[in-house]
């Protein structure tokens, strides 16, 4: 029950003060705020334990100023937080200096590098792992420090007032605290732990207090706020000799833990010794709705009284089946308070992921709705972060090089001034990643520089070769950019302070700072890099692992929140956690997982202490989190006119939830039903969509050559061929001129190139391999073997994993020398390869118009035979498995590639390459002959069959290919699964939409 705010006398003893926590308590505050600067003619002070009411008292103290106050009086009472308080204490920079969460986790961590001991616990410890039970130290080091305060509180007083004139007092005051600290921790453990679970909670407590005693300091939290306390109190003494003390009135906003409960009566006491002190606490009995939520009295009939006055047709339960259904329910429900004209909105996110999703769907809204999420949205999760993480992976790589994929997702991120690395314009870095991307994902480069390097000088080799556009020069500067800082960071010897200047200067080189710096998250983000500017000498120099220090900076990214920036707005709408609705006004709250699971919900027990540890460490236990919680839904539920409690009905695993039980006992007292949620479904007609088909823009360049890969797109798909060859999106060069574009496909066309070469002199030299069998035979293996090695060498260099495919071709190497001795004694002969073959294929374009297209590849080889002069033979050689080749000879016309250059080589502009010989048998040879197979030992070539009614059968079908191409006819997009699944046009065709 509420009471009139007390009479101040002279009294010097605290003053107490209850209010009732429902819909009037920021009135009935401010009206005793008010009420305290009259009779004291004093501006107050108003302390509130916790921040989140703060605007709300200021708000209700403006609305409420007494209407005929005198001058001195009219000023709003300052009203402050207790942290801020304690922040604002005068003096506080002679205090022992604060330390940043960083520099107190490097306490430990250099603590750790000391004692062999704590070394052995830890040892087990990932360092992402080792920094979390670092962060778990700090706090339960923060908790014995707390607990031993009061006990303290007269040492530190007197430590005071000796601070500024015996500097000899600071150190021993270290020893003192570490004695109170044993002594205490000891009689609670004594206490709370019997028998077997002592030994274990012994070791752990042996552990944390040997931390405790290295690393407490003067300049730990509990014993600053000591000094801050101090400091009031001593500056309140001087105000009071000049009849200047102001009165105090603590606001008690949340129910304290019995050691919080300590320090605030002693403060209050010795604050009362100078000046009036209030301590305004809530009075739960008219408001507590279940009988834990109600202090003291017949709490059970209370309750229920409680119940029955509640406004309870102000609230509506929902239950929904599935998440997407809640969320939806959510954000509806706050579309239509919206829509109702409240501007005030709360979502109280029990269920995060929920609230989460509901904020998605509500981000539709547009800037007319502010939406604040108080819950902490993660600084990791935004894309600034990921940026820079992109870039601690990169230095984090082997020193050979990183993957493929972290040096684009490096590349590609959008922090990146690649103008300013390369110092080129913009036009020139247009597509620039884009290519190198190209590259390696057709060079199928999986790692390393050299390897990166290799794969950017074939592609321009290719390209000269090819005569088609050379990839720029400016990939290999870019390249060793990256490289330099990357090579940095190997030799780097790590301390605090050599990583954090040398990851500025890249941020610096690389345009991200820039970059970063306009951006709301960047720039967040970059102050939270700067708190690892560290002051300390100990600390700058503090020698660690790359790979710690790497995992530092991602454990402290991971803990910052990310505060949006708010705009004006129409509508407010604050995501918050249950306890933050304390005290705070709202049009209407939507509470979401009011489930049996998730409300109540407890924190996690800290580390090191069991609950019943708590319980006498007098901190916070599950039973205080239980009330607190019981009491914060009441209040919620008393002082709000319409809220909506929504939960899921079904489980992730399919078992039905029910709701929270505080909302089932309220079930039990009053006629409160659960809704179905009500999502208006929309009714529209379906119009599948048909199968894509690209029609011709009228000034789109028609093609004048065609490789056979190229007609080999347009006979799988003629979308396809569209998109890739004719509108060029992102067309994979090397790919597409139908060449094994991976650095070891075509390290093997090298190889196989250079060994027929040598062994044509070396015929010339040694005319023994011509008749000795046997001698051929070891010449031929062991020299392909040779080459082999020398092509790979500078792959293998750059990625150790290309030995394997390497080794693998080596077992091949016996098996495809005997098919090419069996092939010579057939009477073929190796002509040449790589040879460059093409033919002007004539057609007639849709006018009747008489035209020629060029139809041009690389043929890998051609063989001639010795009995027949007129006779020539091509060969592909594919990488592949024989059972795969075998399958393409099934769809020749679809995939013509040898009849292409069979053609090419047999028309008379080509012809004198092959001395005037006719191709008239073709055949593909498989690079990875299964070897197992004893039968089909040899079996690695497939030839062409029936090739003359092939070639007839062919030529016919290219040139009414080419003529339907040119006479611009609609290109359907239809091609077999097999072709789509690698098809990078699938998000533009919408294969499997229709
Ligand atoms: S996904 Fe299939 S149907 Fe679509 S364009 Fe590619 S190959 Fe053609």
């Amino acid at each position: 029950m509420s009471q009139p705010f007390p009479m101040l006398t002279e009294q010097q003893q605290p003053y107490s003060w209850a209010i009732t926590p429902n819909a009037g308590a920021l009135k009935e505050l401010a009206n005793g705020i008010w009420n305290c600067a009259v009779q004291t003619n004093q501006r107050p002070l108003v302390v509130l334990s916790t921040a989140g009411p703060l605007m709300g008292v200021r708000r209700a103290l403006e609305v409420y100023r007494p209407a005929d106050l005198p001058n001195h009086l009219a000023f709003l009472p300052q009203v402050i937080s207790f942290q801020d308080w304690l922040e604002a204490a005068p003096g506080a920079w002679k205090f022992p200096k604060k330390q940043s969460d960083l520099e107190r986790w490097l306490g430990v961590y250099s603590t750790l590098r000391k004692h062999p001991d704590l070394q052995a616990w830890f040892k087990a410890e990932s360092e992402t792992g080792a920094w979390g039970l670092a962060q778990a130290i700090v706090k339960a080091c923060d908790t014995l420090s707390k607990a031993v305060s009061p006990h303290l509180q007269k040492q530190i007083h007197v430590f005071m007032q000796q601070y500024e004139s015996d500097q000899d007092q600071q150190n021993k005051i270290g020893e003192v605290w570490g004695r109170e600290v044993q002594t205490l921790l000891d009689a609670t453990i004594q206490e709370a732990y019997r028998g077997m679970a002592r030994k274990v909670v012994d070791q752990e407590a042996n552990v944390l207090l040997t931390f405790w005693r290295y690393t407490a300091s003067v300049s730990d939290p509990a014993f600053r706020n000591q000094f801050a306390i101090a400091a009031h109190l001593h500056a309140l003494a001087q105000a009071q000799a000049v009849h200047q003390a102001r009165p105090l009135i603590w606001v008690e906003t949340a129910d304290p833990t019995p050691i919080d409960q300590e320090i605030i009566a002693d403060l209050l006491h010795q604050y009362a010794q100078l000046a009036p002190a209030i301590e305004v606490k809530m009075d739960w009995s008219a408001v507590g709705l279940w009988p834990e939520a109600i202090q003291g009295g017949d709490k059970s009939t209370q309750a229920v009284q409680n119940v029955h006055h509640a406004q309870i047709e102000g609230w509506r339960l929902v239950s929904a089946k599935r998440f997407e259904e809640l969320a939806w329910t959510a954000a509806k429900t706050i579309e239509q308070h919206l829509i109702d004209g409240k501007t005030n909105l709360a979502l109280v996110a029990q269920d995060r992921l929920v609230a989460r999703r509901a904020r998605a769907l509500l981000a539709r809204l547009g800037p007319a709705l502010n939406i604040a999420d108080e819950t902490g949205w993660k600084l990791s999760t935004t894309r600034a972060a990921a940026a820079l993480n992109s870039w601690l992976e990169l230095i984090q790589s082997p020193k050979d090089g990183p993957s493929v994929k972290v040096l684009l997702e490096f590349l590609q991120n959008p922090f990146l001034d690649i103008e300013k690395i390369l110092n080129r314009e913009k036009d020139f870095c247009i597509g620039l990643i884009a290519e190198l991307e190209d590259i390696l994902m057709a060079s199928k480069a999986e790692s390393g520089w050299t390897t990166f390097y290799l794969a950017i000088e074939r592609a321009q080799q290719y390209a000269v070769k090819t005569a088609s556009a050379i990839p720029s020069s400016a990939l290999l500067e870019l390249l060793q950019f990256v490289r330099e800082r990357h090579h940095e960071w190997s030799k780097l010897k790590v301390d605090c302070n050599k990583a954090y200047k040398l990851l500025q200067a890249n941020l610096q080189a690389t345009g991200m700072a820039t970059s970063l710096e306009k951006d709301s998250a960047g720039k967040q983000l970059l102050e939270v890099l700067k708190s690892f500017d560290l002051h300390r000498p100990d600390h700058q120099l503090t020698v660690m692992r790359l790979n710690e220090w790497l995992s530092l900076i991602k454990t402290v990214v991971e803990g910052a929140s990310y505060q949006e920036e708010g705009g004006d707005a129409r509508a407010n709408l604050s995501i918050l956690p249950l306890s933050s609705a304390r005290l705070r006004e709202f049009d209407a709250i939507v509470l979401v997982g009011c489930d049996e699971q998730q409300l109540p919900a407890y924190s996690e027990p800290p580390l090191f202490f069991s609950d019943a540890l708590n319980q006498l460490l007098k901190t916070s236990t599950i039973e205080m989190q239980f009330v607190q919680q019981a009491r914060d839904l009441s209040q919620l539920l008393v002082s709000c006119s319409q809220v909506d409690l929504l939960w899921q009905s079904k489980s992730k695993n399919g078992e039905p939830l029910r709701p929270s039980a505080w909302i089932q006992r309220l079930q039990s007292k009053v006629d409160w039903h659960a809704l179905s949620p009500q999502i208006q479904k929309r009714v529209f007609e379906p119009n599948p969509i048909d199968m894509a088909v690209a029609h011709f823009e009228e000034d789109l360049p028609m093609p004048l050559s065609m490789s056979p890969s190229a007609y080999k797109a347009l006979r799988d798909c003629p979308y396809r061929y569209y998109v890739r060859s004719l509108l060029g999106l992102r067309k994979i060069k090397s790919v597409d001129e139908g060449f094994d574009a991976s650095l070891a496909g075509q390290t093997l066309h090298q190889v196989l190139k250079s060994f027929y070469h040598s062994l044509k002199t070396e015929e010339h030299k040694n005319p023994n391999l011509k008749t000795q069998d046997e001698e051929r035979h070891e010449w031929m293996e062991a020299r392909l073997n040779m080459e082999s090695e020398q092509e790979f060498a500078p792959l293998i260099e750059g990625d150790a994993r290309v030995m394997g495919a390497l080794r693998d071709w080596q077992k091949q190497i016996p098996s495809f020398i005997d098919w090419q001795l069996q092939r010579e004694q057939a009477g073929w002969q190796y002509f040449d390869g790589e040879l460059k073959v093409g033919f002007d294929l004539p057609f007639a374009d849709i006018d009747g118009n008489f035209k020629t297209i060029r139809i041009e590849g690389f043929a890998d080889r051609f063989d001639i035979h010795i009995d027949d002069s007129k006779l020539a033979s091509v060969i592909d050689y594919k990488n592949q498995r024989f059972e795969r080749v075998k399958q393409r000879a099934e769809h020749l016309l679809d995939d013509p590639q040898l009849l292409i250059y069979a053609r090419a080589a047999n028309e008379s502009q080509e012809n004198h390459k092959l001395l005037g010989r006719q191709v008239k048998q073709a055949e593909w040879v498989a690079l990875k002959a299964d070897l197992s197979k004893e039968a089909q030992k040899a079996a690695r070539s497939q030839e062409v069959q029936e090739m003359p009614e092939m070639m007839m059968q062919f030529s016919a079908q290219i040139t009414e290919d080419v003529q339907g191409l040119w006479s611009k006819k609609p290109m359907q997009a239809f091609a077999p699964e097999g072709v789509c699944q690698y098809c990078e046009a699938r998000g533009i065709c919408r294969k499997g939409f229709w």
